[in-house]
């Protein structure tokens, strides 16, 4: 029985939500060491090391600092060491992610600017530009997006947004959300010239919940020094300084820097190329799944379809927490609420992190049992239109 069951059920628990993801039993088992000295030698040897190789996984050559927090902590970080009190940020409304980082930015004393969609796309390089240009006088310090809007299961492709900036000849920073893309969908912070990428453990990298990142540009690293909101425990500068020597200001979640070191060794020994490839192509199986049965899927772009996780919706008049319920009470299958205005209309499937074509497989079938059994009208067969996708693409 896992901790929080309340009734024994044989077999494993099937946890398909967008994150967190399963933890594989590797990383697990690297969390299960004695708590170590977190100024002493060997702890500083190993830190050092470990914060090295997880630029590899951003794909920077700069600094990426680690936070015990989950996603939001990182989220604030980004934005209190590169702003002032009543600076404008662009942000692009992708769904319900975007959303509630556009709120944060007004608690922090932001005045962010929206571009809205209608949640059914990634964030789009032509408005942007076009909202860039008309700012003749440079007001918008940041231009935040989602790089994988985990409510909507839509991708924005982020060097599509970068050239945006650079044609518009804007010197806003850009700050990307990759909080459910770092470790799944393919992510370059150096080459697509973001300046601070925020991150989490619980998605593409495996972990359980409670460490956040920010992977921190040249640019960005200048902002910080004259930015002006205030700041303590996200600072950047004493948290960069101790790194230097492979250690923190204040206490690390130094089990949880095991189980990362252990995830970023399997990411690293898989090849990031072959790990995002493999999303890819549960994505296109879970996709080929949901088209089969005649649902729609939420991501209403091809181009932006989402590697990470699928979100479904269902006819007018079903209920999709209804059908959740359903399969989690008879199959011991947890799926992705919808979020927001997609609240009871959507359920999200994730095929992210640890995972395997048995895995997705299975989860389909779940799914598919569940459409049948809550009266959801549907064409049978999605699962085998996966599987012949899934035999057929090595
Ligand atoms: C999960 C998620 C968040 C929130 O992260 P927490 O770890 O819950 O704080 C933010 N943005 C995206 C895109 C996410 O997927």
């Amino acid at each position: 029985m896992s901790y929080f069951e309340t009734r024994r059920r044989p077999g494993r628990h099937f946890l398909q939500i967008p994150g967190p993801s399963n933890t594989p039993d590797r990383v697990l088992r690297a969390m299960d060491n004695p708590t170590m000295d977190h100024r002493g030698p060997d702890f500083g040897q190993r830190a050092g090391r470990l914060l090295e190789k997880l630029r590899l996984v951003f794909r920077t050559r700069r600094p990426v600092v680690v936070y015990p927090a989950s996603g939001t902590g990182a989220w604030e970080a980004a934005l209190v060491n590169t702003c002032s009190p009543g600076d404008r940020v662009l942000m692009v409304e992708t769904g319900w992610f975007a959303h509630l980082w556009r709120e944060l930015a007004g608690r922090l004393g932001l005045e962010p600017e929206i571009i809205a969609t209608d949640w059914r796309r990634g964030a789009e390089p032509g408005p942007l530009e076009e909202r860039l240009r008309a700012d003749k006088g440079h007001a918008i310090k940041a231009v935040c997006v989602v790089h994988s809007e985990t409510s909507t299961g839509c991708i924005t492709p982020i060097a599509e947004i970068r050239r945006a900036i650079d044609a518009a000849g804007h010197p806003a920073l850009l700050l990307v959300d990759t909080i459910s893309g770092l470790g799944s969908a393919d992510y370059r912070h150096d080459e697509w010239g973001v300046d601070v990428t925020v991150a989490g453990s619980q998605k593409g990298l495996m972990l359980p919940p409670g460490l956040s990142f920010n992977a921190i540009s040249e640019k960005a690293l200048k902002a910080s020094e004259t930015a002006r909101l205030p700041r303590s425990y996200w600072d950047w500068r004493p948290m960069l300084a101790a790194n230097a020597q492979g250690f923190f200001p204040s206490t690390p979640a130094t089990n949880l820097l095991y189980a990362l070191d252990a995830a970023v060794d399997m990411l690293l020994e898989e090849g990031l190329d072959a790990v995002f490839a493999r999303h890819h192509r549960h994505g296109e199986a879970a996709r080929r799944a949901v088209r089969h049965w005649g649902l729609e899927i939420q991501c209403a772009v091809p181009a932006h379809e989402s590697p990470v996780l699928t979100a479904v919706r269902l006819p007018e008049g079903h209920s999709a927490d209804s059908l959740r319920a359903l399969i989690l009470d008879r199959f011991n299958m947890s799926l992705g609420a919808g979020l927001g205005r997609l609240a009871d209309r959507v359920f999200r499937i994730g095929h992210l992190g640890d995972f395997g074509d048995l895995q997705l497989v299975g989860t389909l079938g779940g799914v598919e049992m569940g459409l049948a059994l809550a009266g959801v009208p549907h064409r049978p067969g999605g699962v085998q239109a996966a599987m012949a996708y899934l035999a057929g693409n090595a």
